[in-house]
């Protein structure tokens, strides 16, 4: 008789929870973008999520299974996810961590004063090594504190 490991049947399977964040691929705009599990639904063929995700500055929800190869795990530096995020000074956002945005880490880390803050959209706070879309221009008269938003707050 021949053991079915079931890890192996599901290796190529994703498992996300309500909540989390994925990048899944947009077939229209064929580009990979963020999107979060808006709903999971568990069926006889494995389980299906509803992802949201904002493109364009529309919102979308999509349903896939957890072995469609139009979603993958998040990796907050996915080299395919290019947003175009629009400051409200005007500027295009850049993704960085947050510490290496303000220049607080590189050669000399400063481990003792790590750089916090908040999400300028949601007020969420933000730890050092959160990944984040910040503005360029930093200090601007628009926002004289610096402007950075979380990554969840580019999908929903
Ligand atoms: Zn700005
Ligand atoms: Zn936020």
């Amino acid at each position: 008789m021949l053991d079915l490991d079931p890890s192996n049947e599901i290796e190529d399977r994703i498992k996300l929870e309500y909540g989390d964040l994925c990048a899944i691929y947009s077939n229209t705009h064929k580009k990979w973008v963020f999107g979060r599990v808006s709903n999971v639904m568990v069926g006889d063929e494995g389980r299906f999520y509803e992802i949201h995700y904002r493109i364009n500055g529309n919102f979308i929800s999509k349903k896939v299974g957890d072995d469609d190869k139009c979603i993958r795990r998040y990796d907050p530096f996915d080299s395919d996810i290019e947003l175009e995020i629009i400051c409200p000074c005007g500027t295009q956002m850049i993704r960085r961590i947050f510490a290496e945005a303000y220049g607080r880490l590189g050669e000399k880390e400063e481990k003792d004063t790590p750089a916090t803050g908040t999400c300028d959209h949601c007020g969420k706070s933000l730890s050092a090594k959160e990944v984040v879309y910040h503005c360029p221009k930093e200090k601007t008269e628009i926002h004289t504190g610096g402007y950075d938003i979380c990554i969840l707050c580019t999908v929903t």
